[in-house]
């Protein structure tokens, strides 16, 4: 599924800034732009991140689902008989924009190669002549695109093969396995871009917790990231996951993925097998508030009723108190045989219990603080200004570290341009990264 732009389109071009893959068209500067009525949306490049919806004032991008049929036409045919073009392929780069910086080369640390890290490192390259050194402490380009987002949308994550790309312009160094302490203790940046995403778990507060699995453990093991284990049995027949976003939705899709679709979408042998071996049958997702509050797309809950079966159910209004699955505690058993006798499974405030042999929580998450940064540990994040961190110059933040665990990938590349804007125009001499 890809998205098509509808005749209510107001040509405003928001949308073309958040759109990861540059796949609506014709954006400012391009020829047509500002003399029709809509612009489009290439089908062919489209990763169906929905940053476009999200930004639109209008309501005029949707997933092409829940488009008029001739909308989806039109957009397919605006683009029909030219060449898909590379999203951000290199060879097409304009030189340098504006040079701020005097005195010589300029060295950028970029720490983290997830979006935000990649879109700030393109922006640097395309927007500066820094040199720019990337580091990621794993060894591959992409965060989360490749190690969170759920094996079956393919389509998502053909946007780390332009993630690869930029690490391959003559003034980029990239440094795959590499953590910014290492880097940063040897010192010689004028400036560090920290785009370390947010990868702990928010924690329900539960008893029993501890024995459940996250939804960052569960998605990192199923897309195979090196080290990721799964920290509990897989115990069927009935799974909770407690969460209403898109990522609790794709624990429940893979949860209830049969064998043969799992194979298709390339996941891992052993991952097959624990799945298969596990018993799951059926998936209880679990709100704490109403379905007109819930996080998650109105796309992803078709596509996740589409190919459930009527597997999975969602319940709302309910508060876990207390979780007596498979890897008992004694205080958890306490906890659930107060309450409504002794049982295996996820305990609710009005003592009703939900029995199920694995929970899993994907009720979101928030960074770690980073070494000599300040850190608002409320929000998650790094106090800063357009990215700039508060007190530390030379210091700067993109992405889930700057704004909180929220928002898909299109949104990383607003929020990395603006942190570059803002370092560029503050450089205007050596600043030591320590100062
Ligand atoms: C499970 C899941 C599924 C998602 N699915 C979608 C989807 O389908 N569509 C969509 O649009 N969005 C999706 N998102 C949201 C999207 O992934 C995020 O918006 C995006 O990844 C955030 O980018 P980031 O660069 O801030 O963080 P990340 O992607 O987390 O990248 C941070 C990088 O920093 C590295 N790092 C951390 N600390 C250090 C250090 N000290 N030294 C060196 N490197 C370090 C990490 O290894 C990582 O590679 C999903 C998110 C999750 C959690
Ligand atoms: S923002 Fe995302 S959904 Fe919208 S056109 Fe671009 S890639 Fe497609
Ligand atoms: S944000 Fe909406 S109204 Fe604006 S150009 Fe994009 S589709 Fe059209």
């Amino acid at each position: 599924m890809t998205f098509a732009i509808s005749g209510e389109c107001c040509s405003d071009a928001s949308c073309v800034a958040v759109c990861p893959m540059n796949s609506i068209h014709p954006s400012p500067g391009e020829a047509g732009f500002g003399t029709g009525v809509s612009l489009f949306i290439d089908p062919r490049t489209c990763i169906d991140c929905g940053a476009c919806a999200d930004i639109c004032p209008v309501d005029a991008a949707k997933p092409a689902d829940r488009s008029a049929a001739e909308d989806v036409s039109r957009n397919a045919a605006y683009f029909a008989g030219s060449d898909p073009l590379a999203a951000m392929d290199l060879d097409t780069w304009e030189p340098p924009e504006y040079q701020v910086w005097g005195g010589g080369p300029r060295r950028v640390l970029v720490v983290g190669a997830g979006p935000a890290g990649m879109y700030a490192t393109r922006e640097l390259l395309l927007r500066t002549d820094a040199e720019v050194t990337l580091v990621d402490r794993l060894a591959e380009v992409g965060g989360l695109v490749r190690f969170g987002v759920a094996p079956d949308h393919p389509q998502t994550k053909q946007i780390i093969d332009t993630f690869e790309r930029i690490t391959r312009h003559p003034r980029a160094r990239w440094r795959p396995g590499t953590t910014a302490e290492e880097l940063l203790g040897r010192g010689g940046f004028d400036a560090v871009v920290h785009a370390v995403g947010a990868r702990r778990s928010r924690r329900l507060g539960i008893v029993g917790e501890d024995s459940a699995c996250t939804a960052e453990d569960f998605v990192a093991w199923c897309n195979g990231r090196p080290g990721a284990v799964l920290p509990v049995e897989l115990n069927g027949p009935r799974v909770v996951v407690v969460g209403n976003g898109n990522v609790a939705l794709d624990v429940a899709r893979l949860l209830v993925s049969d064998d043969e679709r799992l194979r298709s979408m390339d996941v891992a042998a052993g991952v097959r097998r624990v799945l298969g071996a596990s018993g799951i049958r059926e998936v209880v997702l679990l709100g704490r508030r109403g379905p007109e509050d819930a996080a998650y797309t109105e796309s992803a809950l078709q596509e996740l009723q589409a190919m459930s079966g009527g597997r999975v159910t969602l319940k709302y209004h309910a508060t876990p108190v207390a979780w007596t699955g498979a890897d008992r505690t004694p205080s958890a058993d306490r906890a659930a045989s107060g309450a409504s006798g002794a049982g295996r499974g996820l305990l609710l405030d009005g003592g009703e219990l939900i029995s199920a042999g694995t929970l899993v929580t994907a009720i979101g998450f928030e960074g770690d603080p980073i070494d000599g940064l300040p850190f608002d540990s409320a929000r998650g994040t790094v106090p800063n200004v357009r990215g700039a961190v508060v007190g530390r110059p030379g210091h700067y933040v993109a992405g889930w570290i700057k704004r909180g665990a929220r928002g898909g990938i299109g949104v990383n590349k607003a929020c990395a341009q603006e942190t570059v804007q803002t370092l560029v125009s503050s450089s205007r001499g050596a600043v030591s990264p320590g100062s």
